[in-house]
């Protein structure tokens, strides 16, 4: 971090911030110019407070040169991180897996009948929420505990992981037979949760928010991670912009963007992100082709009759056909891919 002093600074002022920065525990460096006083800092600088150093008096600007972002950063970790949630099931570091299912669990029927479909069609994981973000009150808000208990016995019949999301920490003893927890745009800055969800040890997906840019979704894995919980993927699932033809805005950069800066893996979720089923195949193959390590998408049995987002549901057979087609980009990608 670099900080620029205004010109003719007294000097008690300036030896006045100099031992406040000793006592956040980083060392200062100060290179006097004929004009202008310039101090850098060394050390671990993620904790100090940007803001309250750029609103003193005697400061002109502050610059950070270093991400705050530490865990998360690929700087120092160089490798890809891989995300193993059993055998054969994997995201990162070439790993890539297909999270499907629908938006909500409604009745052990429905669960039973998409799961054994996404399932022979490829998916690795079964999605499914019984906790639902609704916009209204007054919209479906999930089945809760027996959503939670529709998705359990899925779990045990069918073989597949699970993943679904977490709106409320007091519902974790829920989530205990749960593969990987979600946490949905809406709470990618509830930072109280993430803080809790850093303290287990089960692998966490965390969608970016609705309006959020990638450092803020980095700054929340690395909630997460600093908790202890490094195993975090990261999903791309659109943000709003001033588009009405799309729910929200696809940003594919976001993929190439966060393996830049990141080791995380990074699954695209072009079901929320489009809002619109027939714009979800198009979506899921540019995001494969971008070197997305999953992707996460809605389908439904019966798209017309869903309790919730049924107009970017896939029916079973359309997603067989965007599953076959993922493939052959992840084949003409990497030749020896698989799955
Ligand atoms: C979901 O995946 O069901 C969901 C609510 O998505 P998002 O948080 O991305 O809106
Ligand atoms: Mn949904």
């Amino acid at each position: 971090m670099i900080i620029s002093l205004k010109r003719d600074v007294r000097r008690e002022d300036r030896e006045h911030l100099l031992s406040w920065l000793e006592t956040q525990g980083v060392s200062a460096q100060i290179v006097e110019g004929q004009y202008q006083t310039v101090i850098g800092l060394v050390g671990d600088t993620a904790h100090i407070n940007m803001d309250l150093i750029s609103g003193m008096d005697i400061v002109e600007s502050v610059m950070r040169i270093s991400e705050p972002y530490k865990k998360a950063n690929r700087k120092f970790h160089p490798d890809d991180s891989v995300i193993r949630i059993r055998e054969g099931v994997a995201f990162g570091g070439g790993e890539f897996e297909i999270i499907a299912g629908p938006c909500s669990v409604e009745s052990d029927a429905q669960m039973e009948t998409i799961a054994q479909a996404v399932k022979a069609s490829g998916a690795g994981v079964l999605r499914g929420g019984a906790f639902k973000p609704r916009t209204s009150p007054y919209d479906f808000q999930g089945l809760h505990e027996e959503g939670m208990r529709i998705l359990k016995e899925v779990r045990r019949r069918t073989g597949m992981p699970i993943i679904t999301e977490i709106m409320n920490i007091i519902h974790l003893p829920l989530f205990e037979e749960v593969d990987i927890i979600q946490v949905g745009a809406r709470n990618m800055q509830n930072f109280d949760l993430l803080k809790e969800l850093g303290r287990i040890d089960k692998p966490i997906l965390l969608k970016r928010g609705l309006a959020n840019s990638l450092k803020e979704l980095l700054m929340s894995a690395e909630y997460i991670m600093a908790g202890g919980n490094e195993r975090v993927i990261l999903c791309e699932r659109g943000v709003r912009t001033f588009e009405t033809a799309t729910r929200n805005t696809l940003d594919l950069s976001a993929v190439a963007v966060l393996h830049d800066l990141t080791h995380l893996p990074v699954v695209v979720d072009p079901s929320h992100a489009t809002g619109v089923a027939r714009y979800v195949k198009p979506m899921a193959l540019a995001a494969a082709a971008a070197g997305a390590d999953g992707l996460m998408v809605e389908v439904h049995n019966d798209p017309p009759r869903a309790l919730c987002d049924g107009p970017q549901s896939l029916t079973p057979e359309q997603f067989d056909d965007v599953a076959r087609a993922v493939r052959k980009v992840r084949a003409a990608l990497v030749p020896d891919a698989e799955g």
